[in-house]
């Protein structure tokens, strides 16, 4: 099989495996959202907007947030998508023995820590949930509580400036955009 065959083919074995983890999860907006259109839309932000290429960086954003939130081990990832997948989906995994207050500090403290892998998924991850709080927000989440957020993401992406031209300038008019609707 040729190689761009073989990479098509891991991508959708990815696609099926979050879509069965995240199958009986929703987003926080009213609508209730099917939960996978968040890790698509990371792998299709890096991809379709900012040109990434890596197949192991495209599978880990697709599946970055099945460690977290589904029942998911580090050791069923690499069975199935190899250490690189795995280790990049546990560098932008939080650590859940931290509460929600920690896991948010800690997002700050080691950003510089992150691989450049890693740290493309987390911009991408910022751009889609700051796009979301300005289109589709959490339920019941005050003017207050949304501009908080949006302000940590910012002290997140401060931290990872110079990672890539593309997605840092997609983060800040995502930013940009999200303030000025929800300060209307
Ligand atoms: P979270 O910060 O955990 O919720 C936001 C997360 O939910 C996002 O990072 C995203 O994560 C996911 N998400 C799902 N649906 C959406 C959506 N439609 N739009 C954007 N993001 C979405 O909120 P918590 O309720 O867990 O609270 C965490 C922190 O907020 C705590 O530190 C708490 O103290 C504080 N807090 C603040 C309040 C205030 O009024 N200021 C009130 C209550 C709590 P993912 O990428 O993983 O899907
Ligand atoms: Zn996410």
């Amino acid at each position: 099989m040729a190689q761009q065959d073989l990479m098509l083919k891991d991508f959708i074995k990815a696609l099926h495996f979050s879509t069965r983890k995240h199958r009986r999860q929703r987003r926080k907006d009213p609508e209730k959202t099917p939960y996978i259109n968040h890790p698509i839309e990371v792998a299709y932000i890096l991809s379709d907007n900012c040109g990434v290429q890596d197949p192991d960086v495209l599978i880990a954003a697709i599946l970055h947030d099945t460690i977290e939130d589904t029942e998911t081990t580090p050791e069923e990832i690499a069975g199935i998508f190899g250490k690189r997948v795995r280790d990049l989906v546990m560098e932008v995994t939080d650590d859940k023995i931290l509460d929600k207050r920690e896991r948010k500090q800690m997002q700050i403290d080691t950003a510089v820590e992150l691989s450049r892998e890693a740290a493309l998924i987390r911009i991408a991850d910022k751009i889609s949930n700051v796009s979301d709080l300005a289109v589709s927000p959490p339920k019941g989440w005050s003017k207050k509580r949304k501009l908080e957020y949006l302000e940590w993401t910012e002290q997140v992406v401060e931290q990872l400036k110079d990672t890539d031209p593309c997605l840092e300038q997609m983060y800040y008019r995502a930013l940009t955009d999200a303030r000025d609707v929800i300060r209307r």
